[in-house]
Parts: C-alpha cells; sequence; structure tokens
C-alpha cells in the first residue's frame, strides 16, 4: 500500500492508493476517537443487526470469494488474498490429521468467516483448531473474533511481543484505520464525481462500498488476544506433520513468527518476508536482514508470505532482505552526512539501487502492484518509487529504534 505523508503505517505497496486504504497513524485520531466512540455508543440495535447480517452472508456459499486457495503441498494451502479496497492479508492453511491450523486473520471478522467457509467448502470438514497472529498489525489480527464464534475451541497463538502489542495498539490502530479510509471515501467520492468514465465510476462506487461495508462492520469491533503465547518457539505436533512456530528476532514488528513445516518444506511469514514492498514502518532496518538469514538456515522451499503470491522458491525472500540491506546501508549513511528525508527520495531511486535491480526484484514488485487493479487516467506515475520513498522515510524514522 503507498505510504502517504509521514504517516506511521502498516503500508503495503499497491499501484494506486485509491485502490487500498492503509490505516497509519493520523494526525486527526482524537477526532476519531470521539467520532468513532459516538457512532459506537449511539449505534442502534438496528445497525448493529445489520452488519452481523452482513457477516453472515459474507460467510455464505452466494458471496463473491475473498480468497483463492492453492495448494503448495499435501495439506498445505496458501489462501491469496483478493484485491479489496479495504486490504486482507494471505492465510496459510495447514489441514492436519484431525483439524486445521489457519496463520494469519485479516482484517474483519467477515473475512475471516468467508475463509472459514472456503476451507469447509473447498479443503476439509475438519474443524480450525488453531489461529496464528504472525503479528499484531490490524489487517492480520482484526478477524480473530470470527474464530470465536465457530461453536468449537479455536485457540490463537502468537509471541508475547505481539501479544502485549495487541493489548496496547490494536484499538487504536483500528480507529486510526477508520480515520484513513474516512479520508480515503471521501478522496473516492470525489474521484467518482469528477471522472468522465463509467468504467471509473463504476469501480469508483465499487470501492466505496467495500470501505462503507468495512467502517460498518468494525463499528461492533471486539480484540481477541492470543490465548497461547511464547517467547521463541512454539510447536505444534500431529501425525501428519508438524509446525515450528518461531520468533528469529526483530524484523516487521517486535514479535514476528515464523511458522515452520519441515515435512513438507514450507514456511508461513507474515509481513517478515512477502510479495510486496516491505513495510518498515514498525520495523527495525538494521535487524531484519539477519533474522532473514537465521530463518533461511531452515530447510524449506515454499514461502506463503503475508502479502502478494505464494512464492515456489527462496528467490524473493532473498531479493526483500538484500533490498532491506541496502537501502538500510544508504539511509544511514545519508543521515549520518545530514541528509533530509526528501534529498534522499530523490537520490535513491528505483534505477539506482543494486537489489532492485538484481533477479528482476523491481519487474516483480511493480507486476504485482498493478495486479488486479485496473488502471484509469489518473492512477500513479511511478507506485514503486513511491513505496521506496516511504520505506526511506520509515527507516530514517526507525534507525537505532531501541
Ligand atoms: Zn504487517
Amino acid at each position: 500500500m503507498c505510504q502517504r505523508g509521514h504517516r506511521h503505517t502498516h503500508a503495503h505497496s499497491h499501484a494506486s492508493v485509491r485502490n487500498h486504504v492503509e490505516p497509519g497513524h493520523s494526525s486527526r485520531r482524537d477526532f476519531l476517537r470521539v467520532l468513532m466512540g459516538g457512532t459506537l455508543a449511539g449505534a442502534s440495535v438496528l445497525e448493529l443487526a445489520w452488519h452481523r447480517a452482513a457477516w453472515a452472508r459474507s460467510a455464505g456459499p452466494t458471496d463473491s470469494k475473498l480468497f483463492d486457495l492453492e495448494k503448495a503441498a499435501d495439506g498445505v494451502y496458501f489462501a491469496k488474498a483478493r484485491a479489496q479496497a479495504v486490504i486482507n492479508c494471505n492465510a496459510a492453511v495447514f489441514v492436519r490429521s484431525n483439524d486445521v491450523v489457519v496463520v494469519d486473520a485479516h482484517s474483519k471478522p467477515s473475512a475471516a468467516a468467508s475463509l472459514l467457509a472456503q476451507i469447509k467448502r473447498e479443503l476439509t470438514d475438519k474443524p480450525v483448531r488453531y489461529v496464528v497472529n504472525t503479528h499484531f498489525h490490524w489487517d492480520h489480527s482484526q478477524g480473530n473474533h470470527a474464530y470465536r464464534q465457530t461453536g468449537s475451541k479455536v485457540e490463537i497463538l502468537a509471541t508475547n511481543a505481539t501479544k502485549r502489542l495487541m493489548s496496547g495498539l490494536s484499538v487504536k490502530r483500528m480507529h486510526e484505520s477508520a480515520d484513513d479510509i474516512a479520508q480515503a471515501l471521501e478522496a473516492m467520492r470525489k474521484r467518482a464525481a469528477s471522472s468522465n468514465s463509467a468504467a471509473e465510476k463504476a469501480f469508483c462506487a465499487e470501492q466505496i462500498r467495500q470501505m462503507e461495508a468495512y467502517e460498518a462492520e468494525l463499528k461492533d469491533f471486539t480484540l481477541e488476544l492470543p490465548d497461547i503465547t511464547f517467547d521463541d518457539a512454539y510447536e505444534l505436533k500431529d501425525s501428519a506433520f508438524d509446525l515450528h512456530l518461531q520468533f528469529h528476532g526483530r524484523a516487521h514488528t517486535e514479535g514476528d513468527v515464523f511458522v515452520h513445516c519441515p515435512q513438507r518444506r514450507a514456511i508461513a511469514t507474515g509481513d517478515a518476508s512477502h510479495g510486496w514492498v516491505p513495510n518498515l514502518g514498525d520495523g527495525f532496518p538494521q535487524a531484519w536482514p539477519a533474522t532473514i538469514d537465521n530463518v533461511m538456515q531452515a530447510d524449506f522451499k515454499y514461502v506463503l508470505g503475508g502479502h502478494g503470491p505464494m512464492q515456489p522458491d527462496r528467490t524473493i525472500m532473498t531479493c526483500q532482505r538484500n533490498y532491506i540491506e541496502e537501502l538500510t546501508g544508504k539511509v544511514e549513511e545519508g543521515k549520518r552526512d545530514g541528509l533530509s528525508v526528501a534529498e534522499m527520495q530523490k537520490r535513491f531511486t528505483v534505477a539506482s539501487l543494486r537489489s532492485l535491480q538484481s533477479n528482476g526484484y523491481a519487474a516483480f514488485l511493480t507486476r504485482i502492484q498493478s495486479e488486479g487493479h485496473p488502471r484509469f487516467s489518473s492512477a500513479d506515475d511511478s507506485p514503486l518509487q513511491n513505496d521506496i520513498n516511504g520505506n526511506i522515510r520509515d527507516i530514517y524514522n526507525n534507525l537505532n529504534r531501541a
């Protein structure tokens, strides 16, 4: 998603800010808290019933799918999130001998409910027994509540750091997401009004519908914290295969978990390694590459990241690691020399970064950014550079973060 202004976003690369909404810190935070608080307090029983019904509908077989399920190996599936105005993360789905383990829970309960229904339709009748939150971000955990509504016992797992960050930040970030969405809605309405293209107007109308549905649903947001937490490692054993939940060091956040399945040579990586431009808003730029080096000591082939496509090998993981290392080195040096963020954004271009030009990484990212998004005349000129500019700003701010 594009990284706007100096927002401390959990941003992700995307073709256009108009195509996605990525909440972050907001200057209008206080205003928003009041607004959302008031809305919630004043929500009528009818309104609440409306979005509960919407949630139930989205779990039904007639609703359009939010994910595409791809098989990585026996019992290992990748739920690739389809493009939505308010992003959902991907999930990794592990079908074991008697139950299912799902990694990550999307931006809203209805998306998690939709995936649950899809697993039942397309994969198995076995119940989901465990949900892993790879990290605390809203688009990976706000759907947790759906797993509490399944009628069978589901336990949520994460690191202690993630639980602490969720306790402290999830509600705040949810309100900030509402703030960003309010702004995006306003922009989208303006865009629809000024467009002469019927296709663009229809696109805008659908984006508006999706954002309004998100706003309505999150009015009764229920924070669901992890039940099982650990510092470094936790193992889920099964006769089908084992899952090693591991913390390898700070990276995208303070508490990133990797879920490694040695018998199937697959690893779910959340946002610490994925197919979009990495986001460093809550990240540890100097530590991140070494964390990936630790991860890469394990035996795996399939990389199931939190966004973007599944990777059949380690190429993109290596590209991303090298990119973070190179850009961090340049920003560190630039900061030492007294360069401003704006000066560095001019200097560190897509063409000048060696890591982006190696192994087709820039071309890969550009292709992913445009995937699933209609282009209209008003599309961004250089979405990849926009995201790199966001990375420069975030690295600058997060250097030497304690
Ligand atoms: Zn994230």
